[in-house]
C-alpha cells in the first residue's frame, strides 16, 4: 500500500520563532487520519521544529541538499547534516531550484543518492513549464526528468523515493491543474514507473501533486486515483489551510 502524504513547504518564509509557532499549531491539530505529514521548513529550522513533534504523524523535511558530501562548500548543507537534524525527509529538484539556482537534471540525480545514502527520503520534484504545456511536450518533459533523475537507482533505492508532480505554471500562481490533467499527469508517471520497475512499484510509489493546492480544491485533487497527496506551498504557511488540506482526504 502506497503512503498518503501531505507536505509543506515553507519556502524562504517565517524567521525561527514564526517557524516554531506554526509547527506547535500543526503538531497540536495534527490527528491520525492515516496521512503522513511532512514539514519542510528552511534549514535554520529544522532542529527546533523537530523539538515541537511529538505526533506520530508529523515528520520532518529540508527543502534541499547539497549535491557533494562535505568540505569546502560555503553556504552549503549536506544530506548528513540534515538527516543529524532527526529530518527524515527532503525535497529535490524543486522547480525554483531548478530554475533560480540551475539545477539540472545530472545536479538533481546526485542529490537523490546522497539523500538515499544518508538515510532521507526524497521528495523529487518534476513538472513543466507553461511553454512546454501548450505546445504539447509536457509529458515528454516530466517523463525525461524522472528517466533522468531517477532510472538509474537501484530497484530497492527507487521503491524509497516519492514523487511531486509540480507543474510549473501552478506554482504560486493561483492557477491549480485541474482534477483532469493532474490524474492524467500522475497515471502517465505511474506507468513510466512500471515499465521500467514493474507494476508493484509503481504501485507503491506515492506521487504528490504540488501548485496552487489549498482547502478548496485538494478533496478534489486527492480522490484521484493516483494522486496519493500534496506538496503544499503558500498554503502551508497557515496552519488552518495546511490542516484543512491535511484532512481533505
Ligand atoms: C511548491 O512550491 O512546491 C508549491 C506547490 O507552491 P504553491 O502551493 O504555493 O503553489
Amino acid at each position: 500500500m502506497r503512503k498518503k502524504i501531505v507536505a509543506g513547504n515553507w519556502k524562504m518564509n517565517k524567521t525561527l520563532a514564526e517557524g516554531i509557532e506554526l509547527a506547535k499549531t500543526i503538531n497540536r491539530q495534527a490527528g491520525d487520519n492515516g496521512v503522513i505529514i511532512v514539514l519542510c521548513t528552511p534549514f535554520i529550522h529544522l532542529t527546533e521544529v523537530r523539538n515541537t513533534i511529538t505526533k506520530d504523524s508529523l515528520y520532518l523535511g529540508a527543502q534541499n541538499c547539497a549535491a557533494e558530501t562535505s568540505g569546502a562548500y560555503t553556504g552549503e548543507v549536506s544530506a548528513a547534516m540534515i538527516r543529524s537534524t532527526g529530518a527524515e525527509y527532503v525535497i529535490i529538484g524543486h522547480s525554483e531550484r531548478r530554475i533560480y539556482y540551475h539545477e539540472d537534471d545530472a545536479t538533481v540525480n546526485k542529490k537523490v543518492k546522497l539523500a538515499l545514502a544518508n538515510e532521507l527520503t526524497p521528495i523529487f520534484c518534476c513538472g513543466e513549464v507553461l511553454q512546454e504545456r501548450q505546445s504539447g511536450i509536457h509529458f515528454d518533459v516530466v517523463r525525461k526528468q524522472i528517466e533522468k533523475g531517477l532510472f538509474d537507482l537501484p530497484a530497492e533505492d527507487f521503491a524509497k523515493v516519492v514523487i511531486a508532480y509540480e507543474p510549473v505554471w501552478a506554482i504560486g500562481t493561483g492557477v491549480t491543474a485541474t482534477s483532469q490533467q493532474a490524474q492524467e499527469m500522475h497515471n502517465l508517471i505511474r506507468e513510466h514507473v512500471a515499465e521500467k520497475y514493474g507494476n508493484q512499484a509503481a504501485n507503491n510509489t506515492s506521487i504528490l501533486y504540488g501548485g496552487s493546492c489549498k482547502p478548496s480544491n485538494a478533496g478534489e485533487l486527492f480522490a484521484n486515483p493516483d494522486v496519493d497527496g500534496g506538496l503544499i506551498g503558500g498554503a502551508s504557511l497557515t496552519a488552518s489551510d495546511f490542516m484543512g488540506i491535511v484532512n481533505a482526504f
